[in-house]
């Protein structure tokens, strides 16, 4: 008997779909995992009532996934160090915009031995550098922590229905007792199929950067231009995206990109369904600033893909490469500039000509 305690971090949409595969695991492995899994929940009253006390009473998460039983063994705790007590294994899935002040208040707090999975997709610009998702968390707390990435619209994979993940771990220690197949059973459902790799870097590149082709995927559906057009978008897309990995990010592997479910999957997923891709239509039908219809329209939940555009192209900017991702750079001056969605065609012929 391991005993392993695992705690999630985040409680949204997708944080609350993933905390339920993890305790059914948890529940059904009680070799290995303790049955019970503390939820992370950022505290707020939703009809008067604390979300966190919703949850552990009806075992829903009104707000962010509505309509879908959790398992009784998820315990949603408000107190971020109370929910990750004692634990042996954090899942972090929160938007990454959060993500520092959490990792502030972590710091010191999370013994050396604590293993991580990120399911979050972002990155974290500053200053002259990106960094992961998760070798922001392994720099931040000092612990081991790996990705989770796939073709997974958290609605679709809360209902069961079949998908595939992207789990990328490399076992940073031989003797530890967290190691691939570990991770594995945590995440692995019959509705859930997990591929373990070890291309961090990749996994956690392809579930940031396709929110932003996601994005462009929505320019598409505003302005009508149907399936031909989208799919020139999905292929520009992840050129785009393997060529970021490849330029920036050389120990991720171009297959990833290509053949795993956290690469052309989850673009293909991204631009036909999804919070970023109903964003990006609605801004070309709007005109609306862009932070404005994200509250309108996800109600509290967020698109990742605008603060990843933003991010991006702040440090594409910085190194002078705008030029060399056309797609990237045009998706962010259509939502910050002004530029016109309809001018996308010209903006990608003209590059291509350069090259
Ligand atoms: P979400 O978009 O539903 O976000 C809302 C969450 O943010 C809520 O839990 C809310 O309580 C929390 N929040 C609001 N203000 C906060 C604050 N100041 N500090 C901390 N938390 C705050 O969240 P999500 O869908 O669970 O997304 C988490 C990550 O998972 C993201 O990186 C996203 O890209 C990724 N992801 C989402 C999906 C999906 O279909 N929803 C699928 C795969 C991956
Ligand atoms: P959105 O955040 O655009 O809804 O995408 C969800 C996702 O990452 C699907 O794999």
């Amino acid at each position: 008997m391991l005993n392993l305690k695992v705690s999630v971090i985040g409680s949204g949409n997708w944080g609350s779909a993933i905390a339920k595969i993890v305790a059914e695991n948890a529940a059904d492995n009680k070799d290995i995992f303790e049955s019970e899994v503390r939820m992370w929940v950022f505290e707020e009253l939703v009809a008067g009532q604390k979300l966190t006390e919703i949850i552990n009473s009806q075992h829903e998460n009104v707000k962010y996934l509505p309509g879908i039983k959790l398992p009784s063994n998820i315990v949603a705790v408000p107190d971020l160090l109370g929910a990750v007590k004692d634990a042996d294994l954090l899942v972090f899935n929160v938007p990454h915009q959060f993500l520092p002040r959490i990792c502030s208040q972590l710091k010191g707090n999370v013994p050396a031995t604590v293993r991580a999975v990120s399911c979050i997709k972002g990155v974290e610009v500053s200053g002259e550098g990106i960094t992961i998702i998760a070798n922001y968390i392994s720099e931040e707390l000092g612990i081991y922590c790996g990705a989770l990435s796939g073709a997974n619209l958290a609605p679709e994979v809360a209902e069961e229905k079949y998908s595939e993940t992207t789990i990328a771990y490399k076992v940073p220690d031989p003797s530890d007792v967290i190691d691939a197949r570990i991770i594995r059973t945590l995440f692995h459902r019959s509705y859930f199929h997990v591929s373990v790799i070890d291309d961090v870097a990749g996994v956690s590149l392809c579930g940031a950067l396709k929110n932003i082709v996601a994005l462009a995927s929505g320019f598409v559906d505003g302005m009508e231009w149907g399936d031909n057009a989208k799919a020139a978008i999905i292929r520009r897309g992840l050129l785009e995206m393997t060529k970021f990995g490849r330029e920036f990010f050389p120990e991720s592997s171009a297959s990833t990109f290509t053949e795993e479910s956290c690469g052309v999957a989850d673009v293909i997923t991204s631009c036909s369904g999804g919070r970023n891709h109903k964003l990006g239509a609605e801004l070309i039908k709007t005109r609306r600033p862009i932070f404005e219809l994200e509250a309108e329209l996800l109600k509290g939940q967020k698109a990742q893909g605008v603060t990843t555009a933003q991010e991006i192209y702040e440090f594409l900017e910085r190194r002078g490469k705008t030029q060399e991702f056309p797609l990237f750079t045009a998706v962010y001056g259509i939502i910050f500039q002004g530029l016109d969605s309809y001018a996308l065609p010209q903006i990608l012929e003209d590059i291509e000509q350069k090259l």
